[in-house]
C-alpha cells in the first residue's frame, strides 16, 4: 500500500466525523481563537496534541519552533499581521522536549542548509549555558528547549503589530512547554521565568 493512502483514509474519516463542521466553516469562514507557534516535529502537531477542532487555530511551525526577531515582510510578519486582522487574541508558543533542532544547536551542527536557521536560537543556547554551565548534553538540551520559549516570546514583542496589540490589551502571549517523556504540559510564568505544570495536575486523572 502506498504511504499516500494513509492520508486518503485519514481524510475520509475526518469528513465522516466532522462533515457538519466542515460545511459550516466553508460557509461562515474561519475565526480562529489562537495562533499556535510550535516545532515542525511530527510528535508535536499542536492540533492533534491539544485535540483542537478544525477552524480553532492558525499555526506556524518552523524548525525548533524558533521565533526570529522582527523582519519586515518575513513569513512570520505576514502571519502575525493576518492573524490579528482575523481577530486572534492569543498567540501561544509551544516548546518541547527531545527537540531535534535544539540537539543540532547544542552540537553546533554544520549542515549549510540547517545551520543558518539554528543560529536564530543562539541567545537561548547562551542563556542555557549560563544557567547549567558545563552540564551533560542532555541537561543542556532540556534547558535550551525551555530558553527557546522565553526567547521566542521576547522576539514576538519586537514585531510592532504584536507589541501594539499587547499594549492595548487586544492580544495575549503565552508560553507552553510539552514534556513528552512525562506526558505533561507546562506554562511559562514570565515573571519568575520558571515553568509550572498545568497537566496532569492532582485533580486530573493520570495518563496511562
Ligand atoms: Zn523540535
Amino acid at each position: 500500500m502506498e504511504d499516500i493512502s494513509l492520508l486518503i483514509s485519514g481524510f475520509e474519516r475526518t469528513m465522516q466525523k466532522h462533515g457538519a463542521l466542515v460545511e459550516r466553516l466553508a460557509v461562515e469562514g474561519q475565526k480562529p481563537k489562537f495562533l499556535l507557534v510550535s516545532c515542525m516535529d511530527s510528535r508535536c502537531a499542536p492540533e492533534t496534541l491539544l485535540n483542537l477542532e478544525l477552524g480553532t487555530a492558525f499555526s506556524h511551525r518552523p524548525m525548533g519552533g524558533f521565533v526570529h526577531a522582527y523582519k519586515e515582510g518575513s513569513e512570520l510578519d505576514a502571519k502575525l499581521t493576518f492573524s490579528l486582522l482575523k481577530g486572534v487574541k492569543n498567540i501561544v508558543l509551544i516548546g518541547h522536549t527531545q527537540c531535534g533542532a535544539v540537539a543540532g544547536l547544542s552540537k553546533d551542527v554544520d549542515d549549510p542548509h540547517i545551520k543558518p536557521w539554528l543560529k536564530v536560537a543562539n541567545p537561548a543556547k547562551q542563556a542555557a549555558l549560563e544557567k547549567v554551565g558545563d552540564a551533560d548534553l542532555d541537561t543542556l538540551c532540556r534547558e535550551i528547549e525551555r530558553q527557546v520559549v522565553i526567547l521566542g516570546l521576547k522576539n514576538l514583542l519586537t514585531y510592532p503589530e504584536v507589541s501594539e496589540a499587547v499594549e492595548s490589551g487586544a492580544l495575549k502571549l503565552h508560553g507552553l512547554f510539552y514534556d513528552m517523556h512525562n506526558k505533561a504540559l507546562l506554562r511559562l510564568n514570565t515573571d519568575s521565568r520558571t515553568f509550572e505544570q498545568l497537566a496532569p495536575n492532582e485533580n486530573n486523572v493520570k495518563y496511562a
